[in-house]
């Protein structure tokens, strides 16, 4: 189904715009790029296996891709993967906020002005971050394109080389889990992520199982997913003391920062935060509450690169090392999370993991299996082919 919208009085350029007012300043600059059309296309990228978290089980994965382009011919290209466990945001009901809210308002407006397509998106509309963020990315990439640059150069540079990847590993019996373990290390990944949330039991068993499989040198990591209460948190955080767990991500519920603040000062034991964590509102709660040692920056949680790129920042300053997670995105969206994490210093790791994951990619991603390797190509690095999009679209919206 293609849906096309045309409303000549969008823009927030425009006298008569939603806010009244000029929060877009038109003043003649000399190279504006005017955007003039953007595409959403809807596809689902079936998954290599069933992906098991504690709080569900994924199939496919299905994925907003966005197309900004501007009247001189240049495109920026974006993504929103919606976690309705998350922010509550379903995958038509981005598509919605994204055709019929969002991409109106950028209808010639400069793809440059990104702080204020923020500003002006968050008072047409709460919430909704991965609709935004599909927006942020678009507009980031087609910017550095526009530059000649690599995105991370207009994120502050390179602080990283290249990007280790982890491997990631569904909660399932411990054997299994061991074993996948085991393989991955012999395919030559140095971290290992196990995705936990069942009795405490069963869990410290997979954390030992795993462990055993595995080479000292080799990182290993817990996610939780909100999986346990404090007090099964403790539990399991003292039963794998000698298996040497780097840290242990979102132990408890997200509406519960109490309980989060409660495990992390019980313990000497390094706690990750994730789900509550969408911005920059509550990286600071995380901070006076003393929630978390760590955080886990999401794209489609901030709103996109610059949101998360201050919370990085913000994390900075109070001593807590961030991860650039992902909600198992295309290469799109993990690019744009990786360029981020190659320009920060403060991320300190990454989950960027989603095109190992899914069977058909809409691109190749740069690098080999363990590692994400950005070289000097313009904006995300990769060239998007929009008919190969198109060939794997359930609907494309355009607005123009
Ligand atoms: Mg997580």
């Amino acid at each position: 189904m293609d849906t096309s919208i045309s409303d000549s009085s969008a823009g927030y350029g425009k006298s008569d715009d939603y806010f009244g007012s000029d929060l877009f300043l038109d003043i003649n600059k000399a190279s504006i790029m005017r955007i003039n059309k953007i595409t959403v296309y809807g596809v689902r990228l079936p998954l290599k296996q069933p992906f098991k978290i504690a709080y569900d089980t994924y199939h496919d994965i299905a994925s907003l891709i966005v197309s900004i382009e501007t009247a001189s011919g240049q495109v920026g290209w974006g993504e929103a993967v919606v976690d309705q466990h998350v922010s509550g945001e379903t995958y038509l009901g981005a598509r919605e906020i994204i055709t019929r809210e969002l991409a109106p308002l950028l209808m010639g407006a400069d793809a440059s002005d990104i702080a204020q397509f923020h500003h002006v998106a968050n008072r047409k509309i709460r919430h909704n971050p991965s609709a935004k963020a599909a927006l942020d990315i678009a507009l980031h990439d087609l910017v550095a394109r526009e530059c000649g640059k690599p995105l991370y150069a207009l994120l502050g540079g390179r602080s990283h080389a290249r990007l280790e990847l982890p491997y990631v590993i569904s909660m399932l019996a411990p054997e299994e889990m061991a074993r996948q373990a085991k393989e991955a290390a012999r395919r030559g990944y140095q971290s290992i992520k196990i995705k936990l949330g069942d009795t405490p039991e069963h869990d410290v068993e997979r954390i030992a199982r795993v462990r055993e499989a595995l080479d000292r040198s080799i990182a290993l990591r817990v996610d939780a997913n909100q999986g346990w209460s404090a007090k099964q948190a403790l539990q399991v955080i003292r039963h794998a003391a000698p298996y040497q767990v780097d840290w242990f991500e979102q132990p408890v519920a997200m509406e519960n920062l109490a309980a989060m603040a409660r495990v992390t000062k019980s313990t000497d034991a390094m706690i990750m935060a994730d789900e509550p964590i969408h911005g920059v509102k509550e990286m600071l709660d995380v901070i006076q509450l003393n929630a978390a040692d760590m955080v886990n920056i999401k794209l489609m949680k901030s709103s996109g690169l610059r949101p998360a790129m201050a919370m990085a920042e913000v994390g900075m300053a109070a001593d807590i090392p961030c991860q650039i997670g992902s909600m198992v995105e295309s290469s799109i969206a993990t690019l744009a999370g990786a360029h981020l994490a190659l320009a920060h210093p403060n991320i300190i790791a990454n989950d960027l993991v989603g095109p190992a994951m899914i069977g058909e990619d809409v691109a190749q991603m740069p690098g080999d299996e363990t590692h994400i390797v950005l070289d000097d190509s313009p904006g995300l690095g990769v060239t998007i082919d929009r008919s190969r999009v198109r060939d794997l679209s359930e609907f494309v919206d355009t607005i123009d």
